[in-house]
């Protein structure tokens, strides 16, 4: 047997655990939701009118991957360094032009994530009509819990999801929230990218958003889910 020489040792596979199964889920590629509760939204400044809008998508590199439990350094860059708490969708088959009735079929299980952002160079970037990247894809910045298959949940259409820093509770809502289900969601992304298993989707974060500094510990916890733990460490 050959194999392929490389110049340097190649990256390691980015991955997760996954409940009860000793294997861990390898993951592909991270699609993220912009704006998918309208509280959220409004918090931002927009208002999202689902029979005129679509959704829309971001995406972090599987590289950005962070596992919950660690401690993550304040990343380099920005001054309001922020949560938001989110269901995450791990894709566990193949889907292309999927119908929504058939997007259950894709779902392999789901986790609790944080979308972390450097909201300072996303709103700069928004400002200037330029892509989000700097605020959103960097190292440590998409933070995953263990996955937990979906045998048995079916497909997610309600449960609280909340998100505390210091044991002090900063957002809480429900999963029947969401503006886009997690249906629509598999279904409208499917028709721009040819879904493969081990993608997630995060699906957005409910309202209440804030910034964190070196030292806080963020706890999350999605019904029926899990739990995800993230503390913010010193500068690089
Ligand atoms: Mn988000």
């Amino acid at each position: 047997m050959s194999s392929t020489p490389y110049l340097w040792p190649t990256a390691p596979v980015p991955s997760l655990p996954v409940r009860g199964i000793d294997a861990r889920l390898p993951v592909r590629r991270i699609f993220c939701v912009g704006r998918n509760y309208q509280a959220h939204a409004l918090e931002m400044g927009n208002s999202i009118d689902k029979a005129t809008m679509r959704p829309f998508y971001f995406i972090k590199d599987a590289g950005s991957l962070a596992e919950s439990g660690v401690t993550t350094p304040y990343p380099p860059g920005t001054r309001n360094y922020h949560f938001e708490m989110e269901l995450v969708v791990a894709i566990g088959a193949e889907g292309f032009r999927v119908p929504e009735a058939d997007a259950g079929r894709l779902v392999y299980g789901y986790a609790a994530g944080l979308d972390m952002t450097r909201r300072d160079l996303q709103q700069t970037a928004r400002e200037q009509g330029r892509p989000w990247d700097l605020g959103k894809n960097f190292e440590h910045g998409a933070v995953c819990g263990e996955i937990v298959p979906a045998a048995g949940l079916g497909v997610l259409d309600n449960g609280r999801i909340e998100l505390r820093v210091n044991g002090e509770t900063k957002q809480r809502s429900d999963l029947s929230m969401m503006i886009w289900n997690i249906r629509e969601i598999i279904a409208d992304l499917s028709k721009f990218y040819h879904l493969q298993p081990g993608d997630l989707i995060y699906t957005g974060t409910p309202e209440g958003v804030g910034a964190v500094k070196p030292g806080d510990h963020i706890s999350g916890h999605i019904d029926g889910v899990g739990d995800i733990t993230l503390d913010i460490g010193e500068p690089d």
